[in-house]
């Protein structure tokens, strides 16, 4: 595996791959990889014959009191996660490589509507930041295919609709959400929870399967189902942020007729803030 950090390096080994016509899958991360993230790696090499990952903790999706000093960085586990996985390359930019006006003087890709609601009215300028690196990851890499965790639900939308609005040439793959044992979504930041907030952590999931159950069941108390999740979330300890029903391609309110559904929730659990969500297919109704 080439481990690359220079911009214009990567443009090189990008054209040789282009110039054999071979084609390319790519993976971002913020690294601290886990077996969510293999199962992307995993994925890509279906899309490609060549596959690159990235790993760059982009300050610009974090708000002023957020994580972004703290945020786990293990570059060594990292690199032989990628190399067992078969990645070809990694791009590992600094910040200055990726920012040279500074990350605050860049030009930023806002995306309206679709980032001012669920996670992005708890973390204002959050989508902004990952629209921006995403387009100038894409626009560097130039993939053919690039995937996506369905774990960050909202971010998938929003990558597709950057992708749609800007025309850019890469069809964006979503996968499934690679969750431990008891239902808790693999995620960088458990690593902030106590052995006893992980136990608390999978209630989480619970409380969406429950929801998902209720859709799938017919109901369209949506108020309702909200209010129970809500509920069942903070009665195990969660500070709860939002737990929502949304249609699965757009995440807008749903009405009756809608089938394609996901239910999202966030909350706060000690020094973590976790989402999840569950995608469901409400019975048809004539
Ligand atoms: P991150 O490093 O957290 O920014 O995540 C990088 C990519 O991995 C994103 O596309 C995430 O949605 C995806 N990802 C993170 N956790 C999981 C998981 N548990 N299952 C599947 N994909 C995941």
């Amino acid at each position: 595996m080439q481990t690359i950090t220079r911009i214009a390096d990567l443009r090189d080994v990008v054209t040789d791959w282009r110039l054999g016509r071979q084609s390319i899958a790519f993976v971002p991360t913020m690294g601290n990889l886990h077996l969510g993230h293999a199962s992307l790696m995993a994925a890509a090499h279906l899309h490609g014959r060549r596959v690159i990952s990235s790993i760059f903790v982009n300050p610009l999706q974090f708000g002023p009191s957020e994580d972004f000093s703290a945020y786990p960085r293990t570059p060594d586990d990292d690199g032989n996660l990628l190399r067992e996985y078969g990645v070809d390359a990694l791009f590992q930019p600094t910040v200055e490589e990726m920012y040279p006006q500074g990350s605050a003087g860049s030009t930023v890709i806002d995306v309206p509507g679709l980032t001012d609601v669920l996670c992005g009215a708890f973390r204002p300028g959050h989508f902004q930041g990952v629209a921006t690196v995403v387009v100038k990851l894409l626009c560097l890499v130039q993939p053919d295919v690039a995937i996506f965790g369905e774990k960050d639900y909202q971010q998938l939308t929003v990558i597709r609709r950057v992708v749609q609005d800007l025309n850019l040439p890469v069809t964006i793959v979503g996968a499934p959400t690679v969750r431990a044992e008891d239902g808790l979504a693999l995620s960088s930041r458990n690593r902030y929870l106590s052995a006893q907030e992980r136990a608390m952590a999978p209630s989480i999931y619970r409380a969406l399967d429950q929801a998902r159950r209720r859709l799938e069941a017919g109901e369209t108390a949506y108020a309702s189902i909200e209010a129970e999740g809500l509920a069942s979330i903070g009665a195990a300890g969660i500070t709860p942020d939002f737990f929502e029903i949304r249609t699965a391609a757009r995440l807008e309110r749903p009405t009756e007729l809608d089938v394609h559904l996901v239910v999202l929730a966030a909350g706060r659990l000690g020094k973590a803030r976790l989402i999840d969500n569950l995608q469901c297919t409400a019975p048809v109704r004539e």
